[in-house]
C-alpha cells in the first residue's frame, strides 16, 4: 500500500454535486428533500476534511461515495427516529404526562382518522347551514352526567383560566390555602390567577380550612368560590377541608358560583379497586358545584382537553369570551372525545377505555399475560434472564397520590440494567421500563394488551443483542 499525501486525499473528496448525483443519494433526496440532503452532505464532507486520514486509504472514488452515502443514510435514520414515535408504557405509571397521558380507545383512534380530512365540525348536514362546533360532544356530556351544559377547551389549565377570567376579572375568588397547588410543567395556581387578572383570596391554613374562614373572606369584590382537588399530593394527620356540599351552600347563599376543579374527570367511583379519594364528576355536580372542571386525558381516558360542565347560563358566558376561541379544541380532539363518550354511554368503559381496562385487570389476568409472554421468549440462554414477578403500579398524572395497585410483569435481570433499559427505549417500538433494585421491570398493567406481541418481539431483539454483548 502506498502512502499518499494529505493533499492527494483532499483531491479525492467528491464535490457536493457529485455526491448528489450518486444514485443512492438521489433516492434519499426524494424521501427527505434535496435541500436537507445537501446540508447533510456538507456536514459529512466537512467531517471527512477535519479527520486526519480519509475513511479508507485505498478507497476508490466510488467506494468513497458509497461510504458517504452510508453516513448520510445514518443521519436520515436518526432524523426519522427523532420525532414523535409510539412508545409501549411498561413503567407501571398509568397516566404518564411525558408519554401523553391516557392511551386512547381503538374507536377513538379510528374516529381521529375519519375526521382527519374534512368533517362536519361546524356544519349542520341536515340544513347545510353553519352549525356550532362541539354540539355533538356537548349533547353527550349532558346525557352522561345530567349537567345542563358543557364546553370543551384545550386542557384543564385553559378551563381554569377561562372560568376565572370570565367571572372574576379584576375581582376576587376565594380558595383554601390547602388547595393552592402546583401541577408541574409550570402550572401553578397563583400564576393562573395572575394571568386571569383575578385576585386570589387565600383562606385557612396549609392543613386546615373551615367554613368560617370562607365566610369571613366574602366581600363585595368576591365573584366565586373555587375548590381544587389536591390531585398530586395528600395531606394526612391534623387536617380539615370544607366538604363541597357546605361550600356550595355558602356560595349559593351569597349568590356566588362554586367552581370545582376535580382534576381527573373520573366518571365512576374507583373504590372497588381500592381507590377511595378520587372525586367523580357526578359527585361534584350532586354536591352542588355550579361548574365542574377537569382534564380529558387523565382518568376519563380521552384526548387532551379541558372540560367545563354545569349551569347553562354560566357556560354561555364563558362561550362568548374571546379567549374561548383562542383555547378551543380542534376536530381531531372532538372526534376522539365523542368516540370516548360513546363508550361510556354504551356502558363499556371498563372493557374499551385503556386506562380503565388497566385498572380493572385482575392479578390473575396480569399473571397469565406475563406467563404467556415469558413462554413466547423461548428458552434460550438470554431469555432465562427474564422472569415473571409481582410489581406495583401507580396512577400518576396527578391522580390518587400515595395509592398503588398490585401488579405483575416481566423482570429482566441483566448485568447492565441502565444499558438494557436504554436499548429498549431506543428500539422499535420504543419500550419504557422502570429500573428498580437492579432489575429492568416491565409492568403489564400499563401495557395496552394489543401491544403484547410487539413487546415480546422488541424484547427478544434486545435480549439477542445482550447475549452478543456479554
Ligand atoms: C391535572 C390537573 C390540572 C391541569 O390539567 P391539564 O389538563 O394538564 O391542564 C389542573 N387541576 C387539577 C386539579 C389537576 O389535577
Amino acid at each position: 500500500m502506498t502512502r499518499r499525501s494529505q493533499a492527494d486525499d483532499y483531491r479525492q473528496i467528491p464535490s457536493v454535486d457529485r455526491v448528489l448525483r450518486h444514485p443512492p443519494v438521489r433516492t434519499m433526496c426524494e424521501a427527505h428533500g434535496r435541500t436537507r440532503v445537501r446540508d447533510w452532505i456538507r456536514g459529512v464532507l466537512e467531517s471527512i476534511r477535519e479527520a486526519d486520514t480519509l475513511m479508507s486509504e485505498s478507497a476508490t472514488n466510488n467506494g468513497l461515495l458509497d461510504t458517504i452515502a452510508e453516513r448520510i443514510g445514518a443521519i436520515a435514520g436518526e432524523d426519522a427516529r427523532s420525532g414523535l414515535r409510539p412508545v409501549i408504557n411498561g413503567t407501571g405509571v398509568l397516566l404518564q404526562t411525558n408519554l401523553g397521558r391516557a392511551p386512547l380507545a381503538q374507536s377513538a383512534i379510528d374516529a381521529i382518522s375519519h375526521a382527519a380530512r374534512c368533517c362536519n365540525v361546524e356544519v349542520d348536514l341536515d340544513s347545510g347551514r353553519r352549525g356550532k362546533r362541539g354540539v355533538a360532544v356537548e349533547d353527550k356530556w349532558r346525557e352522561l352526567t345530567g349537567a345542563d351544559a358543557a364546553l370543551v377547551v384545550n386542557n384543564c389549565a385553559a378551563a381554569t383560566l377561562l372560568t376565572l377570567r370570565t367571572f372574576a376579572r379584576g375581582r376576587e375568588v376565594i380558595l383554601s390555602r390547602g388547595q393552592l397547588i402546583e401541577i408541574g410543567g409550570s402550572y401553578r395556581l397563583p400564576d393562573v390567577f395572575a394571568e386571569a387578572d383575578v385576585t386570589l383570596r387565600e383562606v385557612g391554613t396549609t392543613n386546615r380550612t373551615h367554613l368560617a374562614d370562607y365566610e369571613q373572606a366574602l366581600s363585595d369584590e368576591t365573584r366565586a368560590v373555587l375548590r381544587v382537588h389536591a390531585s398530586n399530593f395528600r395531606q394526612i394527620g391534623f387536617t380539615h377541608a370544607v366538604p363541597a356540599e357546605e361550600l356550595a351552600g355558602l356560595a349559593h347563599a351569597h349568590a356566588l358560583p362554586l367552581i370545582d376543579d376535580i382534576g381527573s374527570g373520573c366518571v365512576y367511583d374507583l373504590g372497588k379497586y381500592g381507590w377511595h379519594n378520587e372525586p367523580t364528576i357526578g359527585g361534584s355536580l350532586r354536591a352542588g358545584a355550579d361548574l365542574v372542571l377537569f382534564s380529558g386525558d387523565k382518568l376519563l381516558g380521552g384526548p387532551q382537553c379541558g372540560v367545563i360542565l354545569g349551569r347553562g347560563d354560566l357556560i354561555e358566558q364563558i362561550r362568548t369570551s374571546p379567549l374561548t376561541r383562542a383555547l378551543r379544541v380542534d376536530k381531531l380532539t372532538l372526534a376522539a372525545l365523542e368516540a370516548t363518550l360513546r363508550i361510556y354511554l354504551a356502558g363499556r368503559a371498563f372493557e374499551e377505555i385503556p386506562v380503565l381496562r388497566a385498572i380493572a385487570q385482575s392479578m390473575e389476568q396480569l399473571h397469565e399475560r406475563a406467563e404467556h409472554l415469558r413462554r413466547q421468549l423461548g428458552e434460550g440462554a438470554a431469555a432465562k434472564s427474564v422472569g415473571v414477578e409481582s410489581l406495583e403500579s401507580v396512577p400518576g398524572g396527578g391522580s390518587l397520590p400515595g395509592e398503588t395497585l398490585p401488579s405483575c410483569g416481566l423482570v429482566l435481570r441483566v448485568p447492565n440494567c441502565d444499558d438494557a433499559a436504554r436499548r429498549l427505549r431506543l428500539g422499535t417500538p420504543s419500550i419504557m421500563t422502570r429500573v428498580h433494585q437492579g432489575a429492568v421491570c416491565i409492568d403489564l398493567r400499563t401495557v395496552v394488551p394489543d401491544e403484547d406481541e410487539a413487546l415480546t418481539a422488541a424484547l427478544a431483539r434486545v435480549l439477542t443483542d445482550e447475549q452478543v454483548a456479554t
